[in-house]
């Protein structure tokens, strides 16, 4: 698994009349834990849609692992995308919903074990594989979307919220989780959240958006110790 790094030049992108990011310039380093934090509507999802080749962009270049991927199909990106909502296929078990993208990509019936076996092990999935969503618990659904991203063993994971549906407690538990598969992976995370702990805690690096533009692209401790403005103070609660 390679591990790629991630390049925005100025990306424009709009709905209709909506301007929605507006010459966006952002770099991710090769095995760097990222996260676009902002409040709602600001454009992170957008952003991360754009990086996975789910929308299309107005003008500006992405790149990936050294390839420029602006035009390029979604599973030609060396990406996998973790959503908020798990859409998992509700009448398939958990081994086939997270091996069913590897089948369809024809990928050899040992390596999908091999994957499997691998990521359901780190995701402490192995008691779960026969199971069918409907029997599983909201955080152990989460584990299960992870796991079918973590299969395809891509250079960069893209995270959209991947906690919000969650209690407070088993977020707490899954943030601990998906810090370890980072360390574990060493693989690229870009993670998309509107919740600060979160970000404060995950993050190698946060870039606080608002209104489509990043307003600070730093360490936790600088975000939060010298914010560059107001907006960026009052969002990440740093003391007055
Ligand atoms: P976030 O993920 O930060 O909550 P989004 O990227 O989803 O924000 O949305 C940014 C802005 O773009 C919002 O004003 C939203 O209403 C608008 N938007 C997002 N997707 C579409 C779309 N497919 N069509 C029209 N407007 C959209
Ligand atoms: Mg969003």
């Amino acid at each position: 698994m390679q591990r790629a790094n991630v390049d925005i030049r100025s990306l424009r992108i709009g709905f209709g009349g909506l301007k929605v990011l507006d010459n966006l310039n952002l770099h991710v380093e090769a095995s760097e834990f990222l996260v676009l934090l902002g409040p709602s509507g600001c454009g992170k999802s957008t952003l991360l849609n754009a990086i996975a080749g789910l929308i299309d962009v107005k003008s500006g270049e992405i790149h990936i692992g050294g390839r420029d991927v602006t035009w390029a199909e979604p599973k030609d990106r060396g990406i996998a995308m973790v959503f908020q909502s798990y859409a998992l296929y509700p009448r398939m078990t958990v081994r086939k919903n997270m091996s069913f993208g590897l089948q369809v990509a024809g990928t050899p019936q040992d390596e999908i074990g091999r994957r499997l076996g691998e990521a359901a092990q780190m995701l402490r999935l192995t008691e779960l594989l026969d199971r069918r969503p409907f029997e599983l618990s909201g955080g152990q659904r989460q584990r299960v979307a992870i796991g079918r991203a973590l299969v395809r063993h891509a250079g960069v994971y893209l995270f959209d919220e991947p906690l919000s549906n969650l209690d407070a407690q088993l977020r707490a538990e899954l943030r601990v989780e998906i810090k370890r598969l980072h360390a574990r992976l060493g693989a690229t995370m870009i993670y998309v959240t509107h919740d600060q702990i979160e970000a404060l805690t995950l993050a190698d690096r946060i870039a606080v958006m608002q209104g489509g533009v990043i307003q600070q692209l730093d360490t936790p401790k600088m975000i939060y110790r010298a914010p560059v403005n107001r907006f960026v103070a009052s969002f990440v609660g740093s003391p007055a």
